[in-house]
């Protein structure tokens, strides 16, 4: 500390945590300034299912902060600092709204595709939480089916009783609930007892490995079979290419997602694919 009061070479440490606070700081003003003008947007990724037809089962929806000057930032440098300072409640609400209000377009047009939206640690506090979702189903006039929710397993943990509480409430109301990112957090067996969910999201960690890496290629098969005994579908991540979606085939694997099936997509993008595969798959039957 003795450093810190004169000048020189002593305070560099210092400073790079003043230079780290001050650029958290920095990017929480101009996130509360970018929900103000609307600058999030979602991005959106087909699940298919694991079969010759590889039919729409649903799309995920993935936040993007438009950056007047940065452009486009990825989920995975924001919304860490977003929980730290209180802001994931606000993300969530705007999220689940863009979601809403894009299934509502895509049903008007003949695609009833459900949209899954990621949950943070945040929102399963929140016990006013599955009434907020009721009522933008109503505004928005949709069916509960047409909303996923999604949460991590460390989501889970954090506060899992009353996170089990209100997934039990969420699913009564008849929306389906998947653990994403399966595999990758702890006491994944004991919380599957209980948990009231309808799909595991396995996590590419093993999928992407299930090729060429015999013991991942024993994990995915195996979870398959966990999860069916369970009576839950399973879902793989990041399929990159058609040899993985091929083996998923051959483990019974319900649902795929990943770069090799479609990368995420702004909105237009999405709905022109989910058009012409329409088309693709009207043709062939
Ligand atoms: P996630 O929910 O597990 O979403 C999947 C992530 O993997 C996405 O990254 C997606 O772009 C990426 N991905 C999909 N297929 C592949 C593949 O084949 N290979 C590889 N390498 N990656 C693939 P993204 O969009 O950067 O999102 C990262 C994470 O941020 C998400 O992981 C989710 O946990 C979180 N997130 C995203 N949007 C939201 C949101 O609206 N709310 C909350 N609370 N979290 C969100
Ligand atoms: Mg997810
Ligand atoms: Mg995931
Ligand atoms: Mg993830």
């Amino acid at each position: 500390y003795a450093a810190k009061t004169g000048h020189g070479a002593g305070p560099v440490f210092a400073t790079g945590l003043d230079d780290h606070a001050r650029a958290r700081l920095t990017m929480l003003e101009e996130l509360r300034a970018g929900l103000d003008r609307g600058e999030l947007v979602l991005h959106y990724q087909p699940k298919v299912t694991v079969d010759a037809g590889a039919r729409v089962a649903g799309v995920e929806a993935l936040v993007r902060w438009e950056h007047p000057v940065r452009g486009t930032v990825y989920p995975d440098a924001f919304l860490y600092t977003a929980e730290s300072a209180d802001l994931m409640g606000r993300i969530t609400t705007v999220v689940l709204d863009l979601a809403c209000r894009q299934s509502r377009a895509w049903y008007d047009q003949g695609l009833a595709v459900p949209v899954a939206v990621n949950l943070s640690v945040s929102d399963l506090r929140d016990p006013a939480f599955p009434d907020r979702v009721g009522a933008l189903l109503r505004r928005y006039g949709l069916p509960p089916e047409a909303l996923e929710l999604e949460v991590t397993e460390s989501v889970l943990m954090t506060d899992a009783d009353n996170a089990l509480l209100l997934l039990g409430r969420l699913r009564e109301m008849g929306i389906r609930l998947a653990v994403d990112d399966y595999g990758t957090g702890y006491s994944s067996l004991s919380y599957l007892q209980v948990l009231p969910v309808d799909d595991l999201k396995l996590d590419r960690a093993f999928v992407s490995r299930c090729g060429t890496d015999p013991r991942s290629a024993a994990i995915v098969h195996s979870t398959v079979q966990l999860a069916h005994s369970l009576g839950m579908r399973i879902v793989a991540e990041g399929v990159e290419d058609a040899d993985i979606f091929e083996r998923l085939r051959g483990y019974g694997c319900d649902l795929a997602q990943g770069y090799g099936i479609a990368r995420p997509q702004d909105a237009a993008t999405t709905t022109a694919w989910l058009l012409e595969r329409e088309i693709a798959q009207k043709a062939a039957v």
